[in-house]
């Protein structure tokens, strides 16, 4: 029998190229909850849209109450880092409050997989820049506090045998969908490689660098830009291990290597061939100049290999999209 996820988000960015990959594997039931305030109908590639707000308890405990769910994969979170240090409010309210409540419900349905989105925000500015599952756990802007502040409950409930839980902390997604049918849709993107290819198109004047004093080769951060498409085939294979395995586990996704915000305008130059305008400012609040990924923990574990780990590529698909919109 077909098992039944819920997948919250599942009409924003990360959320739809798993939930097409979910489609694809023929093995699910596919409910997808989204209050549809950043994601779009038309990405939901399959299963059902329901419409609604993760504060909206009342709907969730009716779509819990009326139908078995054997999995929930959680996407619905609020991701602007900068923003998160103007608004904390907003990202503790529904990154965390709503995401406990979510966890209430599910917990009293007795559904026991979850599979969470993470951020590599949990880890702060780490002294080296590289990270593993087991670099203390320090961040430095509200957005990576309201995720950890959930990896901490879910920690709590799977001990407590409430649940089994993956949370896969992501480095920076970037791309689109190698099939042309999904990206990106953001009215403000705030995102490095998105604003590049903005300012390509000419919908942006000039691509703003933040901070060149920090103490990388060329000055400006660094990080470790992961393909949408590898990144939603880890849910995938993390769902199979929650139903197999019935164990919780920390992985970190990404590539272990990076590049510097200057590299990433330079090759987002190359692939759109358009010069636009580049100018410094001042850094960004809540940056950490190096944040990469050691990958080997969920290579070993859940036998994950990327298959787009190419930035050039990367940038290449989100420009193709980029250009549909
Ligand atoms: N960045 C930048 N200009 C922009 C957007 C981002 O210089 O218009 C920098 C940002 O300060 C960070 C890096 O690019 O050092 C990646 O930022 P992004 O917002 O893409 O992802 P984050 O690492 O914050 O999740």
């Amino acid at each position: 029998m077909k098992k039944t996820i819920l997948v919250t988000g599942g009409a924003g960015y990360i959320g739809s190229h798993v939930v097409k990959l979910l489609g694809q594997s023929n093995h699910y039931n596919i409910i997808v909850y989204d209050n549809l305030s950043t994601g779009n109908r038309e990405s939901i590639l399959s299963g059902e849209l329901i419409e609604g707000d993760l504060a909206d308890t009342h709907l969730l405990q009716k779509i819990f109450t009326s139908r078995k769910i054997d999995a929930v994969m959680h996407f619905a979170a609020f991701i602007e880092v900068g923003e998160s240090v103007k608004n904390p409010i907003k990202y503790y309210n529904n990154n965390t409050c709503n995401a406990l409540n979510l966890l209430k419900i599910l917990t009293t349905h007795n559904t026991r997989n979850f599979i969470f989105s993470s951020t590599a925000a949990v880890y702060g500015a780490p002294e080296n820049g590289i990270v593993t599952e087991q670099t203390p756990l320090s961040p430095i802007n509200p957005y990576g506090q309201s995720k950890l502040f959930v990896e901490k409950i879910l920690q709590d409930i799977s001990a407590a045998g409430g649940i089994n839980y993956i949370a896969l902390r992501y480095f920076n997604v970037a791309g689109a969908d190698i099939d042309g049918q999904l990206g990106q849709k953001y009215k403000n993107p705030t995102h490095l490689i998105t604003r590049c290819l903005k300012c390509a198109k000419g919908e942006f004047d000039k691509l703003e660098i933040f901070g060149t004093d920090y103490n990388t080769p060329d000055g400006t951060c660094i990080r470790d830009y992961i393909h949408v498409n590898d990144l939603a085939k880890a849910h995938i294979i993390a769902l199979d291990y929650l139903f197999e395995k019935k164990m919780s586990n920390i992985f970190n996704l990404g590539y272990g290597h990076g590049f510097s915000v200057k590299e990433v305008v330079d090759i987002a130059k190359k692939v759109t061939q358009k010069d636009f305008k580049v100018v410094e400012t001042a850094r960004r609040e809540g940056d950490p100049p190096i944040l990469l990924s050691d990958n080997s923990k969920i290579k070993k574990d859940l036998g994950w290999l990327p298959d787009y780990d190419d930035l050039e590529f990367i940038i290449k698909t989100a420009w193709e999209w980029e250009k549909k919109l």
